[in-house]
């Protein structure tokens, strides 16, 4: 079997998210959208259930498979509803939809439901992406709330630069958020994992840990006490000696400057394994840092093992996980653990600590 492996360490998972709630305080969606960032949404939120407060993905369907699963806290639905078929579901399923522009509004008023709803409305602060202008949060709520059919509406709003805590971006958000909102009763949810471990102002009622949960920091440079919980792995399955001048893989990116002893890993970028990592990203190789060598290809790459001597075929590889930070392979990689996580494909996944 190609031993090419994604291992999911739930208990780190649930360390991270009591992490986050105790930080935050007051109550936390445990966001599992994406598959749970390429973790597994279902063993992530089952790994949870009894402790999370709620989840939030981003759309129906992602819910429901919750829901088949077993999941009943309640599920917050990021990106909200798609048509009236969809909020139906959510109001069957006692799914809770962020409201975030008037059309949604509008389907709220002409949709006859199964059970009222419980929603968010979404303020846009200055992300500009989705919510209501500042100065029409309120009347959107009046509306709501005149619809006879939400028994409960909180407020949210996202940050954009929550990551930079030298910025004044989103001190402001959270001014315009407060008095957007000012004597609207109602729930708040803020913070997201940034705004979590760098912003104390926003935290409100719920927060929205996404990131932190899956012990990546999302200020690259921190660990705040997190635990990795994806180690994804593979081993040495063939060597070779290159001399000096030859050039290895795809474009020749890699020229050997000396002899070199090279070690082929059953993982490439279909896995997941960005093909934008550089020559000199650190791997690690029975449990010692060397570094990759030659462009990663579709199915395998290449890394340096010359002063690994001791390592062969069948030696333990780790891409990133407990010994190599995912956000180091970001960085390097010119990408963001986000991306990296929910990329993950193909390899096969094994969950422990459930
Ligand atoms: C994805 C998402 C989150 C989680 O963000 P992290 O940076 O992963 O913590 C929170 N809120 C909203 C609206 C999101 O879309």
């Amino acid at each position: 079997m190609r031993p090419s492996r994604a291992l999911i360490d739930l208990d780190a998972l649930r360390h991270n998210y009591r992490l986050a709630r105790q930080r935050h305080g007051g109550r936390a969606f445990a966001v599992v959208k994406a598959n749970a960032y390429g973790h597994g949404a279902i063993a992530c939120a089952r790994a949870l259930a009894g402790e999370a407060d709620g989840y939030a993905v981003a759309f129906v369907d992602e819910a429901l498979a919750l829901r088949a699963a077993g999941i009943d806290a309640p599920i917050l639905l990021l990106e909200g509803v798609f048509d009236a078929a969809e909020l139906i579901e959510a109001a069957r399923h006692g799914l809770w939809p962020v409201v975030h522009h008037a059309a949604q509004i509008e389907m709220i008023e002409k949709t006859t439901l199964p059970a009222p709803l419980r929603i968010w409305l979404k303020v846009n602060s200055g992300m500009n992406r989705a919510g209501f202008p500042p100065g029409e949060a309120r009347q959107a709520w009046e509306r709501l709330a005149g619809s006879g059919k939400v028994r409960d509406c909180g407020f949210m709003t996202h940050f954009a630069r929550a990551d930079e805590p030298e910025s004044t971006a989103t001190a402001g958000q959270i001014r315009c958020f407060d008095a957007a909102t000012h004597g609207l009763p109602g729930e708040r949810s803020l913070a997201n994992s940034a705004a979590i471990l760098a912003w104390p102002e926003a935290h409100r009622d719920w927060a929205r840990p996404g990131i932190m949960l899956y012990g990546a920091d999302p200020m690259p440079n921190e660990t705040g006490g997190l635990r990795p919980v994806m180690t994804l792995e593979s081993r040495i399955v063939a060597v070779r000696e290159l001399a000096a001048g030859e050039a290895l893989g795809y474009g020749a990116r890699f020229v050997a400057p000396r002899p070199v002893r090279v070690g082929l890993v059953a993982m490439g970028y279909a896995d997941g394994y960005p093909r934008n990592a550089p020559d000199g990203a650190p791997v690690a190789v029975d449990g010692r840092i060397t570094a990759l060598a030659g462009r990663v290809s579709m199915d395998m790459l290449t890394v340096d093992l010359t002063a690994l001597p001791d390592t062969g075929i069948g030696s333990a590889v780790e891409l990133w996980g407990g010994q190599i930070p995912v956000n180091r392979i970001a960085q390097d990689a010119g990408a963001i653990a986000y991306e990296l996580l929910c990329n993950v494909k193909r390899v096969a996944f094994a969950w422990s600590g459930g």
